[in-house]
């Protein structure tokens, strides 16, 4: 890839640095610059020194054993997941201090201690045990955001099976699919969640799901809304009610010793560029990696309430809201619902009635509540806020400015995360309290990871310019494998530049060693012999007051190789017309330079998302090339790409 015009520069020159506060980095985890050199001198001592801080029941013999492209960490070392989250903490003056609080969307709350942790883990592992599930076995976990699906979670831990956790706003093929592609023996499921006041019918989707997945025989049952809003049918002999079970369970379970190496998970990427991946988590790496980076990153204390607003059917949900915090003995927050109801202020309702002081979530929130405007959050008590993160893509400069001024007051530090399902932990983010934030950059590896940025022939990217991020150097939380497809694994992430992991995004790195993601290399374009990344255009765009949201692609042209397309939200208050169509094209022209200009704006009401929240751009490219549509299943909605196409062609006719 080569240099783009203004772009990438134009972001990087927007030049605003925010240096950590003194008062935020006195207190920080991670006071001492030195980590880094300390880190990148010796990364394998460094990740070791974190594991020490993990309880196991046998050390390992070597730290790495490195085959390109596998990778074993910890070797001969055995450990269990659950008791490192749990038992260490229950077994401590901990034990008192709450876990998990829980919001429901009608608003009910519960507070779980550690020490109930420990009993709720424990007899849920005697149930799966009593269920047949053996060490080794895999389970579906198909649950909205409740407390139970920590527990289940961790109680599989502890008996050394593997999960495989379908996020709960998965359709029935969904879960059928990923089901029988990881070969689950049990289910563990309720009969409905809340979402937007409705209820989602689980069981009802697990029942269908079961029709085709026939290596699952059991069902665990869990009431979350009750029959009367929520009938269900149990099947004899295959379904079991969560309650019923755990009330004749016993409350003490030995965790089982797991090699280093055991499978911990197995779990499917948000499917935002094709087939969703079956990615392949080990047990003592992964610990390792989520502990370090939740304890440096969010720099979590005794003191802190922790909210990762994502959803634990994500990675974001099993590595930031269940095993890394509590790793640490966090107290975390779990909220089940929508973000707007009964009002647009809930989130902020849940950080004034928790007292949240650390919050994470995603830019594509963040645009939302942006759009939404000020006043809902300045109308709740955010004063118990301390440091912020976001995750999930790349954040615009606007966005994070909007970030910091309205719910940091202008004060807090943001750690922009850059991770993938795949790498387990954070790769990509700030330390807080070492290093100067650039609003759009995730700046800094973490200390031990060797990022670097390359072209095509895998050499260092000059300054400035866009590239392939590759990972030089395998690190803990690495994903080993794709679940039964290790060719596709090679193929995948290692056949590019041999020996190195190919993330699949671009980046640039800048004069100070920061990172700022382009997004994915298939959203580059090259226009007219410029590679333009989809995410500057998309950042111009919405520092245009009428632009709330943006979605640009680029479109097979005959002359200019590819031809930006803009798919454009206005924000409240705007007329989406001619007129601002000229106005914004102009805008991007002036900012970025000529090429850059959309040839076609098109506005719309919504844009076509994953059920995580990220922008489908392969979908607006089959749109705009007039082609067929692919795979939709991960689609939140599928009905936007559907009038997309309609409003498309009609305004191209
Ligand atoms: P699939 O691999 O199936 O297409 P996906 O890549 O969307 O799905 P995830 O693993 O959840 O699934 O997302 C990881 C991707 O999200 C990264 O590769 C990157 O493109 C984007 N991303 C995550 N965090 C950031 C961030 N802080 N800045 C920029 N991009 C980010
Ligand atoms: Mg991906």
């Amino acid at each position: 890839m080569s240099e783009a015009p203004k772009t990438a520069e134009a972001l990087i020159a927007e030049g605003r640095t925010f240096p950590p506060d003194p008062a935020f980095a006195a207190q920080a985890n991670a006071n001492d610059p030195a980590i880094y050199e300390r880190a990148e001198a010796d990364p394998e001592g460094f990740w070791a020194s974190f594991a020490e801080e993990l309880d196991w029941f046998q050390k390992w013999t070597k730290v790495l054993d490195w085959q390109p492209p596998h990778a074993k960490w910890f070797v001969d070392g055995k450990i269990n997941v659950s008791y490192n989250c749990v038992d260490r903490h229950a077994n401590s003056p901990r034990k008192d201090k709450v876990a998990i609080v829980f919001e429901g969307e009608p608003g009910d709350v519960r507070k779980i201690t550690y020490g109930e942790l420990y009993e709720d883990v424990s007899r849920f592992a005697n149930v799966l045990k009593s269920l047949g599930v053996k060490k080794g076995d895999r389970v579906g976990i198909y649950l909205p955001m409740i407390p139970e699906l920590p527990i289940a979670m961790l109680a599989c831990t502890r008996i050394g099976a593997a999960h495989s956790v379908v996020f709960g706003g998965f359709s029935v093929e969904s879960l059928r699919e990923r089901l029988v592609d990881s070969g689950a023996k049990v289910l563990i499921t309720a009969d409905g969640g809340w979402r937007r006041g409705n209820v989602v019918p689980l069981k009802k989707t697990s029942d269908d799901a079961l029709l085709d997945a026939p290596d699952v025989s059991k069902m665990v049952v869990v009431q979350r809304v009750g029959a009367e809003k929520c009938p269900v049918t149990m099947e004899p002999g295959r379904d079991v009610w969560w309650h019923e079970a755990m009330a004749s369970a016993s409350a003490t379970c030995d965790p089982e010793p797991c090699d280093a190496e055991d499978t911990l998970f197995i779990l499917y990427t948000s499917g935002s560029t094709g087939k969703p991946k079956g990615i392949q988590h080990t047990t003592g790496g992964y610990l390792t990696g989520v502990y370090a980076t939740s304890k440096l990153i969010f720099d979590l204390k005794d003191s802190d309430v922790f909210w990762c607003t994502a959803d634990v059917g994500w990675v974001t949900g099993h590595s930031y809201i269940v095993y890394g915090p509590l790793a640490n003995g966090a107290t975390v927050v779990m909220y089940e619902g929508s973000p707007d109801t009964p009002g647009r202020d809930r989130f902020w309702r849940v950080i004034e009635k928790h007292k949240v002081t650390v919050f994470y979530t995603a830019p594509t929130a963040i645009r939302t509540f942006m759009k939404w405007g000020d006043d809902l959050p300045n109308g709740c008590d955010l004063s118990s806020l301390r440091l912020m993160g976001t995750v999930g893509e790349p954040i615009n400069p606007e966005a994070w400015l909007w970030y910091h001024s309205v719910i940091g007051k202008g004060k807090l530090p943001i750690v922009d995360t850059w991770w993938q399902t795949e790498t387990g932990h954070i790769m990509i983010s700030p330390l807080p309290g070492l290093v100067t934030l650039k609003p759009g950059s995730a700046t800094r590896p973490f200390p031990g990871i060797a990022a670097e940025v390359v072209d095509d022939s895998g050499k260092p990217m000059p300054i400035g310019h866009k590239g392939y991020l590759v990972i030089n150097k395998p690190w803990p939380g690495m994903l080993r494998t794709l679940w039964k497809d290790d060719n596709r694994y090679q193929q995948v992430y290692w056949s590019r530049f041999p020996g190195r992991y190919l993330t699949g995004d671009g980046a640039v790195k800048d004069e100070d060693g920061c990172f700022w993601l382009m997004g994915r290399v298939d959203d580059i374009m090259l226009v007219a012999g410029h590679n333009i990344s989809t995410m500057e255009l998309e950042s111009a765009l919405v520092e245009h007051p009428a632009v709330a949201e943006s979605a640009v692609i680029g479109k097979a042209h005959d002359v200019k190789g590819q031809s930006p397309v803009a798919f454009v939200i206005v924000r409240e208050g705007y007329h989406a017309d001619e007129a601002l169509a000229a106005d914004l094209k102009k805008f991007v022209g002036s900012k970025l330079g000529p090429v850059c200009r959309p040839d076609d704006i098109i506005f719309t009401a919504d844009l076509p998302k994953t059920r995580s929240g990220k922008i489908m751009r392969r979908l607006l490219r089959d749109i705009a090339e007039g082609r067929v549509l692919g795979d939709t299943t991960t689609l939140a909605d599928p009905h936007i790409v559907a009038s997309l196409k309609d409003k498309y062609s009609s305004d191209e006719g």
